[in-house]
Protein backbone atom coordinates (compact mmCIF):
# COMPACT_ATOMS: atom_id res chain seq x y z
CA UNK A 1 0.00 0.00 0.00
CA UNK A 2 1.28 3.46 -0.49
CA UNK A 3 1.86 5.65 2.27
CA UNK A 4 1.46 9.33 1.61
CA UNK A 5 4.51 11.51 3.80
CA UNK A 6 2.81 14.45 5.13
CA UNK A 7 4.87 17.39 6.43
CA UNK A 8 2.37 19.65 8.36
CA UNK A 9 3.04 23.42 8.48
CA UNK A 10 1.41 24.80 12.03
CA UNK A 11 0.24 22.72 14.55
CA UNK A 12 -2.08 24.22 16.47
CA UNK A 13 -5.55 23.07 16.97
CA UNK A 14 -6.76 21.87 14.25
CA UNK A 15 -2.88 20.76 13.29
CA UNK A 16 -2.93 18.79 15.89
CA UNK A 17 -6.66 17.30 15.33
CA UNK A 18 -5.64 16.64 11.22
CA UNK A 19 -2.07 14.58 12.76
CA UNK A 20 -4.01 12.69 15.16
CA UNK A 21 -6.76 11.31 13.01
CA UNK A 22 -3.91 10.46 10.12
CA UNK A 23 -1.66 8.62 12.92
CA UNK A 24 -4.53 6.87 14.38
CA UNK A 25 -8.18 7.11 12.21
CA UNK A 26 -7.31 7.01 8.77
CA UNK A 27 -4.99 4.90 6.02
CA UNK A 28 -2.44 6.05 4.01
CA UNK A 29 -0.76 8.58 5.56
CA UNK A 30 2.28 8.98 7.46
CA UNK A 31 3.76 11.87 9.37
CA UNK A 32 7.16 12.37 8.50
CA UNK A 33 7.74 16.24 9.20
CA UNK A 34 6.51 18.74 11.30
CA UNK A 35 7.00 22.57 11.76
CA UNK A 36 5.60 25.47 13.75
CA UNK A 37 6.93 29.20 14.93
CA UNK A 38 6.74 27.56 18.35
CA UNK A 39 9.36 25.10 17.99
CA UNK A 40 8.12 23.76 21.72
CA UNK A 41 4.46 23.09 19.93
CA UNK A 42 5.54 21.21 17.34
CA UNK A 43 8.09 19.30 20.06
CA UNK A 44 5.09 18.66 21.62
CA UNK A 45 2.96 17.47 19.04
CA UNK A 46 5.35 14.68 18.19
CA UNK A 47 6.14 13.41 21.78
CA UNK A 48 2.36 12.91 22.38
CA UNK A 49 1.38 10.86 19.19
CA UNK A 50 5.14 9.18 19.47
CA UNK A 51 5.71 10.33 15.55
CA UNK A 52 8.73 9.65 13.59
CA UNK A 53 9.14 13.06 12.27
CA UNK A 54 11.72 15.55 12.00
CA UNK A 55 11.33 18.81 13.45
CA UNK A 56 12.23 21.53 10.87
CA UNK A 57 13.15 24.95 11.73
CA UNK A 58 10.65 26.55 9.01
CA UNK A 59 8.39 25.68 6.32
CA UNK A 60 11.23 26.03 3.82
CA UNK A 61 13.07 23.54 4.82
CA UNK A 62 10.35 21.01 5.31
CA UNK A 63 9.25 21.59 1.70
CA UNK A 64 12.89 20.87 0.57
CA UNK A 65 12.30 17.33 2.38
CA UNK A 66 12.13 14.43 0.24
CA UNK A 67 9.81 12.28 2.89
CA UNK A 68 7.38 14.60 2.49
CA UNK A 69 4.60 14.01 -0.20
CA UNK A 70 2.13 16.25 1.14
CA UNK A 71 2.13 19.41 2.62
CA UNK A 72 -1.19 20.08 5.75
CA UNK A 73 -1.17 23.59 5.83
CA UNK A 74 -2.34 24.53 8.85
CA UNK A 75 -0.64 27.71 10.12
CA UNK A 76 -2.31 30.83 10.74
CA UNK A 77 -4.53 32.60 7.37
CA UNK A 78 -1.80 34.85 6.60
CA UNK A 79 0.91 32.87 6.17
CA UNK A 80 -1.60 29.87 4.22
CA UNK A 81 -0.37 31.82 0.17
CA UNK A 82 3.72 31.62 0.65
CA UNK A 83 3.69 28.35 1.44
CA UNK A 84 0.90 27.01 -0.48
CA UNK A 85 2.85 28.44 -3.63
CA UNK A 86 6.23 27.07 -2.64
CA UNK A 87 4.50 23.72 -2.13
CA UNK A 88 3.10 23.70 -5.69
CA UNK A 89 5.96 24.97 -7.34
CA UNK A 90 8.19 22.21 -5.52
CA UNK A 91 5.53 19.50 -7.21
CA UNK A 92 4.16 18.74 -3.77
CA UNK A 93 0.62 17.66 -3.11
CA UNK A 94 -1.04 20.08 -0.59
CA UNK A 95 -4.09 20.19 1.87
CA UNK A 96 -4.56 23.97 2.96
CA UNK A 97 -6.74 24.69 6.11
CA UNK A 98 -9.58 27.54 5.11
CA UNK A 99 -8.58 30.60 3.59
CA UNK A 100 -6.09 28.84 0.84
CA UNK A 101 -5.20 32.85 0.69
CA UNK A 102 -6.68 35.74 2.48
CA UNK A 103 -6.56 37.64 -0.58
CA UNK A 104 -8.27 36.64 -4.43
CA UNK A 105 -5.12 37.79 -6.21
CA UNK A 106 -3.97 35.92 -3.63
CA UNK A 107 -6.31 32.64 -4.70
CA UNK A 108 -5.61 33.79 -8.38
CA UNK A 109 -1.56 33.15 -7.88
CA UNK A 110 -1.87 29.52 -6.47
CA UNK A 111 -4.08 28.71 -9.47
CA UNK A 112 -1.57 30.39 -11.90
CA UNK A 113 1.24 28.31 -9.98
CA UNK A 114 -0.83 25.17 -10.24
CA UNK A 115 -1.69 25.39 -13.77
CA UNK A 116 1.77 25.80 -14.49
CA UNK A 117 2.80 22.44 -12.86
CA UNK A 118 -0.05 21.30 -15.46
CA UNK A 119 -1.46 19.07 -12.72
CA UNK A 120 -3.87 19.49 -9.91
CA UNK A 121 -2.00 19.58 -6.47
CA UNK A 122 -3.85 21.75 -4.01
CA UNK A 123 -7.32 20.62 -2.12
CA UNK A 124 -8.54 23.19 0.78
CA UNK A 125 -10.33 22.17 3.86
CA UNK A 126 -13.69 23.30 3.38
CA UNK A 127 -15.39 19.90 5.47
CA UNK A 128 -18.68 21.06 4.77
CA UNK A 129 -18.50 19.06 1.42
CA UNK A 130 -17.68 15.87 3.17
CA UNK A 131 -20.87 16.34 5.86
CA UNK A 132 -22.96 13.22 5.66
CA UNK A 133 -26.57 15.55 5.91
CA UNK A 134 -24.89 17.98 3.07
CA UNK A 135 -23.99 15.13 0.71
CA UNK A 136 -28.07 13.67 1.55
CA UNK A 137 -29.08 17.46 0.70
CA UNK A 138 -26.77 17.58 -2.49
CA UNK A 139 -28.23 14.22 -3.54
CA UNK A 140 -32.01 15.14 -3.11
CA UNK A 141 -31.08 18.73 -4.97
CA UNK A 142 -29.09 16.97 -8.32
CA UNK A 143 -31.92 13.82 -8.40
CA UNK A 144 -34.28 17.00 -8.91
CA UNK A 145 -36.54 15.70 -6.03
CA UNK A 146 -37.30 19.38 -4.87
CA UNK A 147 -37.35 20.58 -8.58
CA UNK A 148 -35.79 23.41 -8.56
CA UNK A 149 -34.00 25.56 -5.55
CA UNK A 150 -35.53 28.80 -5.60
CA UNK A 151 -34.50 30.08 -1.57
CA UNK A 152 -32.29 28.71 1.03
CA UNK A 153 -32.37 29.64 4.77
CA UNK A 154 -29.71 29.08 6.74
CA UNK A 155 -27.98 29.49 10.17
CA UNK A 156 -24.76 29.10 11.34
CA UNK A 157 -24.39 29.89 15.08
CA UNK A 158 -21.94 29.77 17.37
CA UNK A 159 -22.44 29.94 21.43
CA UNK A 160 -20.08 33.00 21.78
CA UNK A 161 -16.97 34.65 20.37
CA UNK A 162 -13.97 36.44 22.01
CA UNK A 163 -12.95 39.91 21.57
CA UNK A 164 -10.62 39.16 18.66
CA UNK A 165 -13.61 38.20 16.90
CA UNK A 166 -14.29 41.04 14.54
CA UNK A 167 -17.17 41.92 11.84
CA UNK A 168 -14.77 40.87 9.18
CA UNK A 169 -14.65 37.27 10.79
CA UNK A 170 -18.28 36.93 10.48
CA UNK A 171 -16.96 36.56 7.07
CA UNK A 172 -13.87 34.90 6.30
CA UNK A 173 -14.07 32.50 9.43
CA UNK A 174 -17.43 31.61 9.68
CA UNK A 175 -19.79 32.40 6.77
CA UNK A 176 -16.78 31.18 4.63
CA UNK A 177 -17.86 27.88 5.18
CA UNK A 178 -21.48 28.40 3.39
CA UNK A 179 -19.43 30.53 0.45
CA UNK A 180 -18.28 27.73 -0.01
CA UNK A 181 -20.99 24.88 0.22
CA UNK A 182 -23.96 26.87 -1.46
CA UNK A 183 -22.65 27.38 -4.17
CA UNK A 184 -21.43 23.85 -4.56
CA UNK A 185 -24.74 22.40 -3.68
CA UNK A 186 -26.61 23.96 -5.92
CA UNK A 187 -24.60 24.02 -8.55
CA UNK A 188 -24.61 27.66 -9.42
CA UNK A 189 -22.39 30.70 -9.15
CA UNK A 190 -23.44 33.93 -7.28
CA UNK A 191 -24.29 37.12 -8.27
CA UNK A 192 -24.84 39.90 -5.74
CA UNK A 193 -24.69 39.51 -1.87
CA UNK A 194 -26.37 42.15 0.36
CA UNK A 195 -26.18 42.49 4.09
CA UNK A 196 -28.86 43.57 7.05
CA UNK A 197 -27.82 44.16 10.82
CA UNK A 198 -30.52 43.18 13.04
CA UNK A 199 -30.79 44.37 16.97
CA UNK A 200 -27.52 43.66 18.27
CA UNK A 201 -27.51 41.81 21.38
CA UNK A 202 -26.17 42.76 24.37
CA UNK A 203 -23.38 39.45 24.57
CA UNK A 204 -21.64 41.15 21.39
CA UNK A 205 -18.47 43.23 22.11
CA UNK A 206 -18.18 47.01 20.33
CA UNK A 207 -16.49 46.14 17.44
CA UNK A 208 -18.82 43.52 16.20
CA UNK A 209 -22.11 43.00 14.88
CA UNK A 210 -24.06 40.51 15.54
CA UNK A 211 -26.25 38.87 14.41
CA UNK A 212 -25.96 39.47 10.67
CA UNK A 213 -27.94 38.34 7.97
CA UNK A 214 -26.47 38.25 4.66
CA UNK A 215 -28.56 37.37 1.78
CA UNK A 216 -26.59 35.96 -1.49
CA UNK A 217 -28.11 35.59 -5.02
CA UNK A 218 -27.32 33.54 -7.84
CA UNK A 219 -27.31 33.61 -11.14
CA UNK A 220 -29.97 31.67 -11.80
CA UNK A 221 -32.09 33.97 -9.19
CA UNK A 222 -31.86 31.99 -5.93
CA UNK A 223 -32.21 34.05 -3.19
CA UNK A 224 -30.11 32.34 0.27
CA UNK A 225 -30.42 33.83 3.30
CA UNK A 226 -28.03 32.93 5.92
CA UNK A 227 -27.88 34.34 9.91
CA UNK A 228 -24.35 34.56 10.98
CA UNK A 229 -25.21 34.54 15.09
CA UNK A 230 -22.19 34.01 16.97
CA UNK A 231 -23.45 35.20 20.63
CA UNK A 232 -26.51 33.24 20.53
CA UNK A 233 -25.54 31.69 23.81
CA UNK A 234 -27.57 28.11 23.28
CA UNK A 235 -25.05 26.35 21.55
CA UNK A 236 -23.19 25.71 17.88
CA UNK A 237 -26.07 25.33 15.48
CA UNK A 238 -25.74 25.00 11.70
CA UNK A 239 -28.71 24.81 9.80
CA UNK A 240 -29.85 24.48 5.76
CA UNK A 241 -33.20 24.44 4.31
CA UNK A 242 -33.91 24.80 0.62
CA UNK A 243 -37.11 25.64 -1.08
CA UNK A 244 -37.97 24.04 -4.27
CA UNK A 245 -40.38 24.10 -6.73
CA UNK A 246 -41.94 20.70 -5.71
CA UNK A 247 -40.84 20.76 -2.42
CA UNK A 248 -38.36 21.53 0.99
CA UNK A 249 -35.30 19.19 1.88
CA UNK A 250 -33.56 20.48 5.23
CA UNK A 251 -30.38 19.67 6.38
CA UNK A 252 -30.91 16.72 8.97
CA UNK A 253 -29.87 17.69 12.69
CA UNK A 254 -26.84 16.28 14.36
CA UNK A 255 -28.06 12.96 15.78
CA UNK A 256 -29.06 12.86 19.64
CA UNK A 257 -31.23 10.62 21.70
CA UNK A 258 -34.53 12.60 22.67
CA UNK A 259 -35.51 12.35 25.93
CA UNK A 260 -38.70 12.23 27.48
CA UNK A 261 -38.36 13.40 30.89
CA UNK A 262 -40.40 15.69 33.69
CA UNK A 263 -42.82 16.20 31.14
CA UNK A 264 -40.35 17.99 28.57
CA UNK A 265 -38.91 16.87 25.18
CA UNK A 266 -35.24 17.65 24.56
CA UNK A 267 -32.68 16.80 22.48
CA UNK A 268 -28.77 17.90 22.98
CA UNK A 269 -26.87 20.79 20.79
CA UNK A 270 -23.21 20.26 20.16
CA UNK A 271 -21.21 23.30 21.70
CA UNK A 272 -18.20 22.96 19.73
CA UNK A 273 -17.57 22.80 16.31
CA UNK A 274 -14.74 20.35 16.84
CA UNK A 275 -17.44 17.80 17.17
CA UNK A 276 -20.01 19.07 14.94
CA UNK A 277 -17.89 18.06 11.81
CA UNK A 278 -15.43 14.99 13.09
CA UNK A 279 -16.62 12.56 10.98
CA UNK A 280 -16.76 15.22 7.51
CA UNK A 281 -13.18 16.05 8.70
CA UNK A 282 -12.35 12.42 8.71
CA UNK A 283 -13.96 11.75 5.24
CA UNK A 284 -12.79 14.41 3.58
CA UNK A 285 -8.76 13.66 4.53
CA UNK A 286 -9.34 10.07 3.91
CA UNK A 287 -10.98 11.14 0.45
CA UNK A 288 -7.76 13.06 -0.70
CA UNK A 289 -5.36 10.32 0.33
CA UNK A 290 -7.26 8.10 -1.73
CA UNK A 291 -7.94 10.34 -4.60
CA UNK A 292 -4.29 10.87 -4.90
CA UNK A 293 -2.95 7.26 -4.80
CA UNK A 294 -6.25 6.35 -7.32
CA UNK A 295 -5.77 9.16 -9.85
CA UNK A 296 -2.77 11.60 -8.78
CA UNK A 297 -5.34 14.45 -8.04
CA UNK A 298 -6.62 15.49 -4.91
CA UNK A 299 -10.79 15.41 -6.10
CA UNK A 300 -11.95 17.64 -3.28
CA UNK A 301 -12.80 21.64 -3.37
CA UNK A 302 -9.59 22.99 -5.20
CA UNK A 303 -7.67 26.26 -5.81
CA UNK A 304 -10.67 28.15 -8.12
CA UNK A 305 -13.26 26.72 -5.55
CA UNK A 306 -11.13 29.29 -3.39
CA UNK A 307 -10.95 31.93 -5.38
CA UNK A 308 -14.45 31.98 -5.88
CA UNK A 309 -14.77 32.15 -2.12
CA UNK A 310 -12.61 34.88 -1.59
CA UNK A 311 -14.14 37.06 -4.03
CA UNK A 312 -17.56 36.77 -2.88
CA UNK A 313 -16.12 37.35 1.23
CA UNK A 314 -14.57 40.28 -0.77
CA UNK A 315 -17.98 41.47 -1.68
CA UNK A 316 -19.50 40.38 1.39
CA UNK A 317 -17.39 42.91 3.18
CA UNK A 318 -17.83 45.66 0.79
CA UNK A 319 -21.49 45.04 1.58
CA UNK A 320 -21.44 44.73 5.30
CA UNK A 321 -19.40 48.03 5.01
CA UNK A 322 -21.62 50.20 2.43
CA UNK A 323 -25.20 48.45 3.56
CA UNK A 324 -25.32 48.82 -0.29
CA UNK A 325 -26.05 45.42 -2.88
CA UNK A 326 -22.56 44.78 -3.93
CA UNK A 327 -22.57 42.71 -7.51
CA UNK A 328 -19.82 39.72 -7.33
CA UNK A 329 -17.95 38.69 -10.94
CA UNK A 330 -15.70 35.92 -11.05
CA UNK A 331 -12.83 35.92 -13.78
CA UNK A 332 -13.94 33.10 -16.92
CA UNK A 333 -12.89 29.69 -15.27
CA UNK A 334 -9.74 28.49 -16.73
CA UNK A 335 -10.73 24.88 -18.57
CA UNK A 336 -7.79 23.23 -16.49
CA UNK A 337 -10.15 23.15 -13.18
CA UNK A 338 -13.39 22.65 -15.57
CA UNK A 339 -11.93 19.17 -16.04
CA UNK A 340 -13.04 17.17 -13.46
CA UNK A 341 -15.96 18.38 -10.89
CA UNK A 342 -14.73 18.92 -7.10
CA UNK A 343 -15.79 16.25 -5.03
P1 LIG B 1 -3.63 27.95 15.67
O1 LIG B 1 -4.07 27.10 16.82
O2 LIG B 1 -3.22 29.38 15.95
O3 LIG B 1 -2.38 27.18 15.00
C1 LIG B 1 -1.63 27.69 13.95
C2 LIG B 1 -0.15 27.51 14.32
O4 LIG B 1 0.65 27.72 13.15
C3 LIG B 1 0.33 28.56 15.36
O5 LIG B 1 1.17 27.94 16.31
C4 LIG B 1 1.08 29.54 14.47
O6 LIG B 1 2.01 30.35 15.15
C5 LIG B 1 1.73 28.59 13.49
N1 LIG B 1 2.21 29.24 12.27
C6 LIG B 1 1.73 30.35 11.65
N2 LIG B 1 2.41 30.57 10.53
C7 LIG B 1 3.37 29.60 10.43
C8 LIG B 1 4.39 29.29 9.48
N3 LIG B 1 4.60 30.03 8.39
N4 LIG B 1 5.17 28.22 9.71
C9 LIG B 1 4.98 27.46 10.80
N5 LIG B 1 4.03 27.70 11.73
C10 LIG B 1 3.23 28.76 11.55
O7 LIG B 1 -4.72 28.02 14.54
P2 LIG B 1 -5.87 26.94 14.20
O8 LIG B 1 -7.09 27.27 14.96
O9 LIG B 1 -5.30 25.58 14.25
O10 LIG B 1 -6.18 27.35 12.68
C11 LIG B 1 -5.24 27.07 11.62
C12 LIG B 1 -5.94 27.26 10.28
O11 LIG B 1 -7.00 26.30 10.19
C13 LIG B 1 -6.59 28.62 10.08
O12 LIG B 1 -6.47 29.01 8.75
C14 LIG B 1 -8.05 28.38 10.43
O13 LIG B 1 -8.93 29.26 9.76
C15 LIG B 1 -8.22 26.97 9.92
N6 LIG B 1 -9.30 26.25 10.60
C16 LIG B 1 -10.22 25.62 9.85
C17 LIG B 1 -11.27 24.97 10.42
C18 LIG B 1 -12.32 24.29 9.59
O14 LIG B 1 -13.42 24.12 10.07
N7 LIG B 1 -12.00 23.84 8.39
C19 LIG B 1 -11.38 24.93 11.81
C20 LIG B 1 -10.38 25.55 12.58
C21 LIG B 1 -9.34 26.20 11.95
P3 LIG B 1 1.57 31.88 15.48
O15 LIG B 1 0.51 31.77 16.52
O16 LIG B 1 2.80 32.54 15.95
O17 LIG B 1 1.06 32.49 14.19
Amino acid sequence: MTVLGFGVIGTGAIGTEHINRITNKLSGGEIVAVTDFFPEIAKKVVEQFKLDAVIHPDDTSLIADEKVDVLLVTSSEAAHEATVVAGVEAGKYVFCEKPLAISAQGCMRIVNAEMKQGKKLVQVGFMRRYDSGFVQLKQVIDNNDIGNPLMIRASHRNAEVDESYTNDTAVVGTLIHEIDAFHWLVNDDYKSVQVVYPRKTKYAHNNLQDPQIFTIETISGIVINIDVFVNCQYGYDIHCEVIGEEGIAKLPEYPSVVMRKEAKLTTRILKDWKHRFKDAYDVELQNFMDSIVKTGEPQGPNSWDSYITAVTADACLKAQRTGEKVQISFQAKPKFYNEKIAQ
